[in-house]
């Protein structure tokens, strides 16, 4: 039998709020990634965050590829800025942890998948910046963190002639959007595949032949009703290499 690939979704932390025990952590993601990887036809686990770097990359050597997951904002600090006023909650330690395990995928050439805060993390990991609250960007004068529900395209994107993203969506297309930061300089290596009428950056491309991809929206969470947005998980398990 051929066996399906596995695809792992970085970890979070929850603390408990109230219940039994307030202020307890347990370790999470959103239920649509777990639900998108499996519509794909991918077998998904969670990758819990561990303080340990050989932890991390063991953990990477048992999946065919990685979704880095969204969440906190990024510490600045890893892109060589104090923090703002606007810049919102930050969890170093996850951010130590999806360090560890991007670094370690793309030296072992498996497909990675970053979305919103992965997306960010991913510049930030090598070599780019954020801005650290959108109203920091001066051409920024869309909504980029809509209050409708999440299966629900908020702005247009333009998707660039000739990228990945492009042969899976087409050119323009309509998304969510869930952020209030956004990248500012692209890191060496990557190039920009989509953007919001207003420039802000909504995917990004790594150089190369294997399949390192960020996007600023959440595809997960429209890929029960929109078919395009789970063909995003579909092409990141067809690049899967079969050893
Ligand atoms: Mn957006």
């Amino acid at each position: 039998m051929n066996k399906k690939p596995i695809i792992g979704i970085s970890g979070n932390f929850i603390m408990d709020k109230g219940g039994m025990f307030p202020g307890y952590k347990r370790a999470y993601v959103n239920d649509d990634y777990v639900k998108a990887v499996a519509m794909a036809g991918g077998v998904p686990y969670i990758i819990p965050i561990v303080s340990d770097e050989d932890l991390a990359k063991e953990q990477i050597s048992n999946v065919d590829a990685l979704i880095l997951s969204g969440g906190y904002d990024v510490n600045p600090l890893i892109y060589g800025e104090e923090p703002k006023q606007k810049l919102g909650a930050i969890l170093p330690e996850r951010d130590k942890f999806d360090l560890w395990l991007l670094k370690e995928a793309c030296k072992m050439n498996k497909p990675v998948l970053g979305i919103c805060r992965g997306i960010q993390l991913m510049n930030a990991a090598f070599g780019g910046t954020l801005n650290q609250d959108l109203s920091y960007d001066e051409n920024c004068y869309i909504k980029h963190l809509q209050e409708t529900s999440p299966s629900t395209a908020g702005h247009t994107v333009e998707i660039m002639e000739g990228s990945r993203l492009n042969s899976i969506l087409g050119s323009k297309i309509t998304t969510n959007s869930f952020h209030h930061q956004s990248l500012n300089r692209v890191a060496e290596g990557f190039k920009v595949t989509a953007k919001a009428k207003d420039g802000t950056i909504e995917a990004i491309e790594k150089n190369g032949e294997n399949f390192v991809m960020g996007i600023q929206w959440h595809p997960e969470m429209m890929s029960s009703s929109s078919p395009e947005m789970l063909n995003i998980f579909k092409e990141l398990i067809k690049n899967v290499k079969k050893v």
